[in-house]
């Protein structure tokens, strides 16, 4: 028996289930072969002559197909019908032609449909075609293209700028879209508006609400007033005002028709407005219908209708709802189709008389959501052949004696639901923006005659802001993709999923609203500033034509793909050869207004605010899985992209660069902690060289200092002047210690810094002594504990407990008394107590009360403040440390 292929085995089963027992029905499960993951998988010097592969997972669908065809060589390719499944019959039958004789190029083995019933199925049996190879050439110019632009622009990105993952042709335009929004969304400064409204009564008492619309003979805009003073002036004089009447009334009845029937595009922002669905889900929701027999093809630009389901959509109309409800004269919806061969239907249900439920009572037993979404599909083609929708407006103007002065009021009455009984289009963002000069006062306005004298109620002056662009949501975002001719029904939602795997764009959180990243925004300016042709929208639109002429067989691929790759690859081999360094301060200077706050010149912005800086320049700062941000050249300055008007969020923080190799210090979260990392470019190939942290370091202390400490663990103290062998210091898991001669010894945690500084006679002594019964015991402390009388590098030193105090010069150790032992040991414990006051109220971060060398002082974030003589270390608590704190900072 005959052998049909398609490519889903949901769409096997619904065909077999027309066809019966006398064909086989096979999946290929998608496309056979693909392009070699390699770079040389296209050879522009040859015609862009493709090396494909048969990936793993499509072997075993092909041996099934080759094994059914050996028992019947006879080949029916029933794949979708668009370029997409154009291509997978034509790789079948590439793969096929080698191995059965029957089948070779330009046999009639195609046949298609864009609805999966018994009678489209049948008939297309009957007429079967070749291959349309412009359908395939089209296909493989844009995959040509798109993977030549993608492996020439991915590399580098990766190299010129790391926070970049990829770029892709209509990816990177669509990434544009939701930056420049952002960036109109930044640059958005509101102003207040106020506008006057008052409440009128008629003769028969009946309230009517009526707005302000001329003053002092002047109409106002949509913005009214622009003071509350000139708003409340001109309240004042309204209510001086002695008589109102109606000085005309003018009413129109207006008609309102059905949008017409859905393509990808509308039916992509209906489900993401009506249901919430994203863009994907959308399609594989409608993909399931599809394969089931349930609508028609959902990837399609097309609005027509064929002429049957009109009929039956207007009979279902008759049935349900009456010929009230009928368009008296057929509608018809036409949008010019491109190619015949491309010219599909809308989507629609492929049994109009049957709604969700009719499908579920017929067995159908659709899940909740296939449910919703064949509902939304059959309302809306249902409304597309009903009765218009009836309104009555009436707009009522006011006039009082004073000439320069008038009010409006308006009304609106349905007179007849029509098509809206079924469906009522959501109203995009854009619209939704325009409300207010829509909208109508009164739903229902009182009986009203010209002439009538009405009285004056309540007024009521209104305070209103001008509002910012609102961001996409998936729905307006496919919508403008449209608008601008970017992308095709079969890329809209992939484009925008990619945008949001990549980490270029991210929903914003509790709303259905898209945002670019920080890294998103860097590579559309990377893009603009080297690749500004690619990232124009005309430019991409014209390239969707051209694909369109080729489909049509009205433009050659070779010469299509030619002229492309003469323009794109010396631009390629230019941006290749640029210096990594310029190439960020050229992003640097096009990011920079964006994205930093005051200022208007981009060297402006580019200075570092700290006032205690010297002339630093704010340096664009890229890296791998992080978003990049600002920091100043000279100082410790961080500028983290503002996101959208709202706070920011860092990933990572620079702490500074490593002196020996000139590469940047991060400090970084992990699962264990924080710890810091010597940053690695992408492409190098050695590990990135890690130093965890020891909780014993608090936040405030990270900076480079400490980093470069840590990264020089394990270090030698020196030779152990008994036993010759060294002794090194180290942090393991344990916390800080000393190696001697294979065997530990731990260090005190509570001195976190003595194993970066320990010096070879402290290591040995320690080593050596037990605490409290070496020959230096001087005797015990009043406090407890012994002290000890030791030799280091620097001198004779005292140790008790934690404390470490040299010996005054003053002092000789020999006259040493245990009582000058206890004052130098105690005064050296006052100098190290730090005290924690609290956080800063203001800044956050803690505020330490500790003794220095010239006296106490207050330090929060490295910034310490020396307590005036005239106060007394106890005396100072949280609040006047953080006054003192912000007094220094101020200068
Ligand atoms: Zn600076």
């Amino acid at each position: 028996m005959p052998v049909v292929v398609v490519e889903s085995p949901a769409k096997a089963r619904t065909i077999e289930k027309y066809l019966g027992k006398d064909f086989k029905v096979l999946a290929s499960y998608g496309h056979v072969r693909d392009f070699k993951p390699k770079y040389e998988a296209v050879d522009p010097k040859n015609n862009f002559k493709v090396i494909w592969q048969v990936p793993t997972n499509a072997r075993k669908h092909i041996n099934a197909i080759i094994s059914a065809l050996e028992s019947d060589p006879n080949l029916i390719l029933a794949t979708d019908p668009d370029r997409e499944g154009e291509a997978i019959s034509w790789h079948l039958e590439e793969i096929l032609k080698a191995k059965f004789r029957n089948i070779t190029a330009g046999h009639k083995n195609r046949i298609s449909f864009t609805s999966i019933t018994k009678e489209s199925v049948q008939s297309a049996l009957k007429e079967p075609r070749q291959i349309d190879m412009d359908l395939v050439d089209a296909y493989l110019a844009r995959r040509t293209m798109d993977f030549l632009v993608g492996f020439n622009l991915s590399p580098i990105l990766w190299k010129k700028l790391p926070c970049g993952a990829s770029a892709g042709r209509v990816q990177s335009v669509c990434l544009r879209l939701v930056s420049d929004l952002e960036q109109k969304i930044e640059q958005f400064e509101s102003r207040n508006y106020w506008t006057i409204s008052a409440a009128f009564k008629n003769s028969k008492k009946q309230e009517f609400k009526a707005n302000l619309v001329v003053f002092d003979g002047k109409r106002l805009g949509k913005f009214g007033f622009d003071s509350a003073e000139a708003a409340s002036n001109a309240e004042r004089l309204l209510k001086e005002l002695k008589h109102y009447e109606i000085r005309s009334i003018i009413s129109k009845d207006s008609t309102l028709n059905p949008p017409p029937p859905f393509t990808t595009a509308t039916l992509q922002q209906e489900a993401n407005r009506k249901l919430r669905l994203k863009s994907t889900e959308t399609m594989r929701v409608a993909q399931k219908l599809y394969e089931a027999g349930h609508i028609t093809y959902m990837r399609t630009d097309a609005i027509n209708m064929a002429p049957g389901a009109v009929k039956e959509c207007r009979n279902a109309i008759t049935t349900l709802f009456g010929t009230n409800y009928l368009s008296p004269k057929q509608r018809v919806y036409k949008n010019k189709a491109k190619n015949s061969q491309e010219a599909h239907e809308c989507i629609r249900p492929t049994r109009l008389s049957q709604n969700a439920q009719g499908l579920n009572i017929q067995g159908a037993s659709l899940t909740q959501l296939e449910a919703n979404l064949y509902d939304l599909i059959w309302k809306r083609t249902i409304a597309t052949q009903m009765a218009s929708n009836l309104v009555k407006n009436t707009k009522v103007m006011i006039k009082s004696e004073n000439p320069g002065l008038e009010l409006s009021a308006s009304g609106k009455v349905q007179l007849f639901d029509g098509f809206k009984k079924v469906y009522n289009e959501s109203r995009g963002e854009a619209a939704k923006a325009s409300d207010k000069d829509e909208s109508f006062d009164n739903p229902d306005l009182p009986a009203l005659s010209e002439g009538e004298a009405i009285d004056l109620g309540k007024t009521n002056v209104s305070e209103n802001s001008t509002q910012p662009p609102v961001r996409f949501s998936e729905a307006s975002l496919v919508k403008t993709m449209v608008d601008h001719g970017i992308g095709r029904p079969s890329t809209y939602s992939s484009t925008i999923a990619t945008l949001i795997d990549r980490g270029y764009v991210i929903p914003v959180p509790k709303s259905n609203k898209l945002q670019p990243t920080p890294s998103g925004r860097v590579v559309v300016a990377f893009l603009q500033t080297y690749f500004p042709k690619y990232m124009e929208y005309g430019f991409t639109a014209e390239m969707e034509d051209l694909l369109d002429e080729v489909s049509g067989g009205r433009a050659n691929k070779d010469r299509f793909l030619s002229n492309f790759w003469t323009d794109f690859a010396p631009k390629v081999d230019n941006v290749n050869n640029l210096d990594i360094k310029e190439v960020i301060e050229n992003v640097a200077e096009v990011v920079a207004p964006q994205i930093l706050v005051n200022g208007s010149s981009s060297k402006h912005i580019l200075t570092c605010p700290n006032p205690h800086c010297d002339n630093g320049k704010l340096e664009l700062r890229v890296f791998k899985n992080t978003d990049p941000y600002f920091s100043c050249s000279k100082c410790k300055y961080n500028q983290p992209f503002l996101y959208g008007k709202g706070g920011f969020i860092p990933h990572s923080e620079v702490m500074g660069k490593d002196p020996e190799t000139g590469k940047n210090i991060i400090l970084k979260s992990g699962r264990f902690g924080k710890f810091f990392e010597i940053h690695e470019e992408p492409s190098s190939k050695s590990k990135p060289k890690r130093a965890s942290i020891p909780e014993t370091f608090k936040e405030g202390d990270y900076n480079l200092d400490l980093a470069l400490k840590l990264f020089s663990l394990p270090r030698l103290v020196g030779s152990h002047p008994e036993t010759g062998t060294e002794i090194i210091a180290g942090i393991g898991p344990l916390g800080p210690y000393l190696k001697h001669d294979g065997k530990y010894k731990n260090l005190e945690k509570e001195s976190p810094n003595e194993v970066f500084e320990i010096g070879i006679n402290r290591a040995v002594s320690l080593l050596n002594e037990t605490i409290g019964s070496g020959p230096g015991n001087l005797g015990v402390h009043p406090e407890g504990g012994s002290i000890s009388l030791l030799n280091g590098k620097y001198g004779p030193y005292l140790k008790w407990n934690n404390i470490n105090a040299s010996l005054p010069k003053s002092v000789k150790p020999d006259s040493l008394t245990l009582e000058d032992a206890v004052n130098i040991v105690n005064s050296k414990a006052n100098r190290s107590k730090v005290i924690n006051l609290g956080e800063h109220p203001q800044k956050k971060g803690p505020i330490q009360l500790r003794n220095g060398k010239y006296g106490p002082y207050v330090s929060w974030n490295k910034i310490n403040a020396t307590i005036p003589k005239d106060i007394s270390p106890k005396n100072v608590n949280l609040e006047l440390a953080a006054q003192l704190i912000n007094k220094k900072i101020k200068g």
